[in-house]
């Protein structure tokens, strides 16, 4: 019996220790200065290959992402200053066959960095004798994402129309850098844009999350629909990536104006009229969004442009951050070389947007 019991003992305690300890939220430290250095500036975290687990903790849980959980949490640099921080994780069941996908996001993002781009600082747990999670760990923005507040009653009221041609200039500048890095997103959509602190004119600063995430999440997401064995937002996809799976700078920028619809119609669903399984077909044959309420002819026009079937004829990004950047600036009276100026006061402000 003795040996029996040691020997089940012994097995427990190897199967607790082969287990990976997953990441929970816990109380900040009391003897840690608060979390408010800029994150930005860890620079010594972002050159690590794997950021070690005590580098780092959870705070509070934000929600759930494609592959695990999402936290608020807090990263410590070696001077003992701290930062906030977001963390994604992989769920130990999905580890085996998504840490090659989670970690090509990973190493994606961190190649990027850009004041409307979502910056990524490390990944963690790659190194297989810490026993943790695989996590990327990025900035964390305060204000959550594009769809939720521009959905929210409370905030419609007080949007108006220069706020949400400030969100279209802010998304294109990110979109326009994403297509310079030959990077195509294929997943613009207002959910996948997170909002920062307030820039100079008192409107968040907005930043695109969520790299050229194969889809794997199944069932409830409504947004996605299955198709050859992923799941695609078929209402924010160009003409050629529904009908011949193409994607490209072209048909991001095809998902960059339902996107900006969005905005200019308080997170309304695109095309909420026509069931998802006739979407494909109806778009094929010429369906399109229409023009909402709150925009003008002058920008509905420039969405449309973006929504030809040709992507030859669509406007580029660079060309959409022009045409916004000057309609922005129109309606805030500053007509003379708008973006550079309006970006040099935001630097001023607050570092990095
Ligand atoms: P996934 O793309 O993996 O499905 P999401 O990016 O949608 O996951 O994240 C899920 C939730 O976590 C969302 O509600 C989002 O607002 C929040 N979130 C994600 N990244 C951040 C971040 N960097 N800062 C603050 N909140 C975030």
């Amino acid at each position: 019996a003795v040996v029996a019991t040691c020997a089940y003992f012994f097995y427990r305690f190897t199967q607790e220790r082969s287990k990976v300890k997953a990441l929970r939220p816990r109380e900040y430290p009391k003897n840690m200065a608060a979390p408010t250095a800029d994150i930005n500036d860890f620079d010594e975290l972002e050159a690590m290959h794997s950021i070690p687990a005590k580098r780092f903790i959870a705070l509070e849980k934000l929600g759930y992402g494609a592959f695990g959980e999402v936290f608020k949490g807090a990263l410590f640099n070696s001077d003992n200053t701290a930062a906030l921080c977001a963390i994604k994780n992989l769920k130990e069941e999905h580890r085996e066959t998504l840490a090659e996908k989670f970690l090509a996001e990973a190493e994606l993002m961190k190649t990027l960095r850009h004041p409307n781009v979502v910056h990524m600082i490390g990944v963690s747990g790659v190194d297989e004798e810490e026993r943790t999670e695989i996590c990327i760990l990025m900035e964390y923005l305060p204000n959550g994402d594009l769809k939720h507040y521009i959905s929210n009653p409370a905030n419609q009221v007080a949007i108006t129309n220069a706020e949400r041609l400030w969100y279209a200039w802010q998304l294109a500048m990110g979109c326009e850098y994403i297509a310079a890095k030959n990077l195509v997103h294929r997943d613009l959509a207002a959910r996948n844009c997170l909002l920062g602190n307030l820039g100079p004119d008192g409107y968040h600063f907005c930043k695109i999350s969520d790299f050229g995430l194969a889809r794997v999440t199944e069932g409830e997401d409504q947004e996605y629909i299955m198709e050859g064995g992923g799941l695609l937002p078929v209402r924010w996809m160009a003409v050629e990536s529904i009908t011949e799976r193409q994607f490209s700078e072209a048909s991001d920028v095809w998902a960059y104006a339902v996107m900006i619809w969005e905005v200019f119609s308080n997170g309304k669903v695109p095309y909420c009229d026509t069931q998802s399984y006739n979407l494909a077909a109806s778009i094929a044959d010429g369906l399109r969004l229409e023009k909402p309420e709150t925009c003008n002819r002058e920008v509905y026009r420039l969405l449309a442009s973006c929504w030809q079937r040709n992507p030859e004829d669509r406007p580029s990004f660079s060309t959409l951050v022009t045409e916004f950047a000057a309609l922005y600036c129109s309606g805030r009276g500053d007509l003379e070389s708008p973006s550079g100026e309006l970006l040099a006061l935001a630097a001023k402000k607050n570092h990095i947007f």
